[in-house]
């Protein structure tokens, strides 16, 4: 199978070759990130680049940070809740139950 693919490789041309000479060329940076759940991704930048602080750890999501001793704190929980979720927690079941009665009563009122 090894020799399948070098043929096909082969038959596409000169361009992908110059393609690759040329990353080869290009001076590349590789930043290590560890995520606080230990999972280290190394995402390479191009040399002149400053890497950036943080990094999404591709495993789980959680931001990665270049120290390993450190790795950044998962983000609280809160602001990735949904909109109703914030809701129910404000709002006792009582609260929901007499709004809830509320707007029925608008229903009714309504329709009377
Ligand atoms: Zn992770």
């Amino acid at each position: 199978m090894v020799s399948g693919n070098a043929i096909r490789g082969s038959r596409v041309g000169a361009g992908p070759m110059r393609w690759s000479e040329r990353g080869e060329q290009a001076p590349r940076q590789e930043v290590t990130y560890w995520c606080a759940n230990g999972h280290v991704t190394q995402p390479s930048f191009a040399a002149d680049v400053q890497p950036p602080p943080l990094w999404d750890c591709p495993r789980c999501g959680l931001p990665a940070g270049p120290d390993e001793t450190a790795p950044p704190a998962p983000p609280r929980a809160e602001p990735y809740k949904t909109h109703l979720a914030y809701v129910k927690e404000r709002r006792s079941d009582a609260d929901g139950e007499a709004i809830l009665a509320e707007a029925l009563a608008k229903l009714r009122q309504r329709r009377a």
